[in-house]
C-alpha cells in the first residue's frame, strides 16, 4: 500500500496506479483496447479516473463509478458521457464550472470551489462494483477527504455513493455503524463532523431519460448546495 499523499495531485497520481482490483483494471483495460465504434479513433484512458476540481473546493460531489466509455475513455470524472452531459449544464448554471459541457480533460474545462469524485475509480462491468472492490476504493475517499481542508458540503449522486460516505464517516469514527439516515433525492443531513451531506437521484440516463431526475430538480440541489456552503 501507498504512503499517504500530501496532497491532493499526489493523492491523484496514487489513485492512477491503483491496481487493488484485478477484475475492473482487466475490465477497463479490454473496454479501452477494443473501444465502441463512435469512438474509434479515440486513445481510451483506460486507467482508474482520477478526481478533478478546485483543490479549496467547499462543496463535493460524490459518484459512483466512471462509465466505460465516459470517464474510463476520457480520463476526467464525469466527462464524455450521458451523465456529465446532463451534470456540466447544471454545474455551470449553478456557478461551480467555468463552460457548459464537458468533451475531454484538454477542454479547458475549470472548476470553481466544487471537487468531483466517486466512491469506485475504475469503471465497473454493468456499473455494478462489487461489495469488496468498494471496500478496496474506500481508502482513497479517506484520504480525499482529508485533504480536502474547506469542504462543507457533499452532494451523493445516488444511494451507493451516500452509503459510501457513511462508511467513510463510520471509519473516521465520527459515525455510529447503525444510523437512521435514509438516502432519499433532496434529503439533508448533518453529520457529526459538522459536514452537510445532500442526497440526489444519480444524473444516469436511465434517470434522467425517464424524468425521474429532472433539470430543475438537479439545478435545486446544487444551488442548495452552494447556499449551504456559504457561497452566496
Ligand atoms: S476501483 Fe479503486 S481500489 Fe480498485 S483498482 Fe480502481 S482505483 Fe484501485
Amino acid at each position: 500500500m501507498t504512503g499517504a499523499a500530501a496532497t491532493l495531485e499526489t493523492l491523484n497520481a496514487q489513485i492512477v496506479a491503483c491496481d487493488r482490483c484485478p477484475r475492473l483494471r482487466e475490465h477497463c483495460a479490454e473496454v479501452a483496447r477494443v473501444r465502441r465504434r463512435a469512438y474509434a479513433d479515440w486513445e481510451y484512458w483506460g486507467k482508474p479516473v482520477p478526481s478533478f476540481g478546485d483543490p479549496a473546493a467547499r462543496v463535493l460531489a460524490l459518484g459512483l463509478a466512471p462509465g466505460a466509455h465516459g470517464s474510463n475513455r476520457t480520463g476526467r470524472p464525469f466527462t464524455g458521457d450521458g451523465s456529465g452531459d446532463f451534470l456540466f449544464p447544471v454545474l455551470h448554471q449553478a456557478g461551480f464550472a467555468s463552460l457548459p459541457a464537458a468533451t475531454s480533460r484538454n477542454d479547458g474545462m475549470i472548476l470553481k470551489n466544487l471537487w468531483i469524485s466517486s466512491v469506485v475509480r475504475c469503471a465497473p462491468p454493468a456499473n455494478k462494483p462489487t461489495p469488496q472492490e468498494q471496500r478496496n476504493c474506500a481508502p482513497w475517499l479517506d484520504q480525499e477527504m482529508s485533504l480536502l481542508k474547506n469542504l462543507r458540503v457533499v452532494v451523493c449522486l445516488g444511494r451507493i455513493a451516500f452509503d459510501g460516505l457513511l462508511a467513510h464517516a463510520h471509519r473516521s469514527g465520527k459515525m455510529p455503524a447503525r444510523n437512521r439516515l435514509v438516502f432519499a433525492h433532496g434529503a439533508e443531513f448533518t453529520l457529526p463532523t459538522g459536514l452537510i451531506v445532500i442526497t440526489s437521484y444519480h444524473p444516469s440516463l436511465q434517470n434522467t431519460n425517464t424524468g425521474k431526475l429532472t433539470r430543475p430538480m438537479f439545478l435545486d440541489i446544487f444551488k442548495r448546495a452552494r447556499k449551504l456552503a456559504g457561497l452566496e
